[in-house]
């Protein structure tokens, strides 16, 4: 069959078919998934460098699929949230993220990511209240995080929603900061408690070079903002140095510390047993 006057979309075509075959399947094994009890919450702990101990675990979902293995968020988060299930599925992460927190030392927090479309269109504040009062666990321990891409509609509405959460006695952290358009009007806009810096500011940050100078200028304007801040994806003992030698950063997240790991696996990390 003639596709199309391009010999490139005709070359294209069994390829792509291929990739939207291989998602309509992964949506259809999605919607039941839920109900089979496929998804699990891991967990990776985010280092204080004040404390020098783990003060904040940060909750990661994935999927045991039965034939695929263990599936990454970002191969079925965005289909998550085209087909609506994200609302659910969200709400799951809550409650099992706060009823597992709820078992570790109590110094000890999570922190659950929030899509951009339950922000918009979700009722976040009655799934962490629900998630709150059913596991016990105390407000001061859970932190919500939200990307910079859950806020571009309505920063009103995303700031009263913010107020009660915090009002509440959660945190509220901002995502991957530093990779969407408004980064720097959210920061004044917006009641966050914590920023994470995108990993991406880590590349090529050496001494005194404009990468580092980059980084260093985002965490103090952070900081003196009064918010907490973290960088994220620090995989080397260099990195860790740079940041450390900066002052302002408090908190290290990244595979240097910690993969994330299964929930009991975290558990044990977290609460060793003491010998009687
Ligand atoms: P994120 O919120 O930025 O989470 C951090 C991601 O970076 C995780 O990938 C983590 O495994 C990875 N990471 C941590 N340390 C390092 C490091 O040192 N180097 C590198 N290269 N990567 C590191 P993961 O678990 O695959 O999650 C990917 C994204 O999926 C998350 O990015 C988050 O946006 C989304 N996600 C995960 N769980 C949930 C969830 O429950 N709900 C929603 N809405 N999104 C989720
Ligand atoms: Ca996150
Ligand atoms: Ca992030
Ligand atoms: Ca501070």
């Amino acid at each position: 069959a003639k596709v199309g006057g391009r010999g490139s979309v005709q070359f294209f075509q069994p390829a792509m078919q291929a990739e939207a075959h291989a998602r309509r399947e992964l949506e259809d094994d999605l919607r039941p998934a839920l109900g089979r009890g496929e998804f699990e919450v891991h967990y990776q702990p985010i280092r204080s460098l004040r404390e020098d101990a783990f003060v904040v675990c940060e909750a990661l979902v994935r999927w045991r699929h039965p034939r695929r293995g263990l599936v990454p968020p970002s191969d079925f988060i965005p289909i998550a949230e085209e087909i609506g299930l994200i609302h659910e599925l969200g709400a799951w992460v809550l409650s099992t993220a706060c009823r597992e927190c709820a078992l570790w030392p109590s110094n000890i927090g999570v922190a659950v990511n929030v899509s951009a479309v339950q922000f918009r269109h979700g009722d976040v504040l009655a799934q962490v209240t629900q998630a709150l009062r059913t596991s016990g666990l105390a407000a001061a321990r859970l932190e919500v995080e939200v990307t910079e891409s859950a806020l571009v509609d309505d920063v009103q509405a995303t700031g009263s929603l913010l107020r009660l959460l915090r009002g509440a006695g959660v945190g509220v952290s901002l995502d991957d900061f530093g990779t969407g358009y408004s980064s720097l009007s959210y920061l004044r806009a917006l009641p966050f408690s914590k920023v994470k810096i995108d990993r991406s500011f880590l590349d090529g940050a050496e001494v005194g070079n404009r990468a580092m100078l980059l980084l260093e200028g985002i965490a103090r304007l952070s900081d003196a903002l009064g918010m907490t801040v973290v960088v994220e994806g620090v995989e080397t003992p260099e990195q860790l140095k740079l940041i450390a030698s900066l002052g302002c950063i408090e908190q290290v997240q990244g595979f240097l510390f910690s993969r994330p790991m299964t929930a009991d696996l975290i558990q044990a990390v977290l609460s060793p047993i003491t010998p009687a």
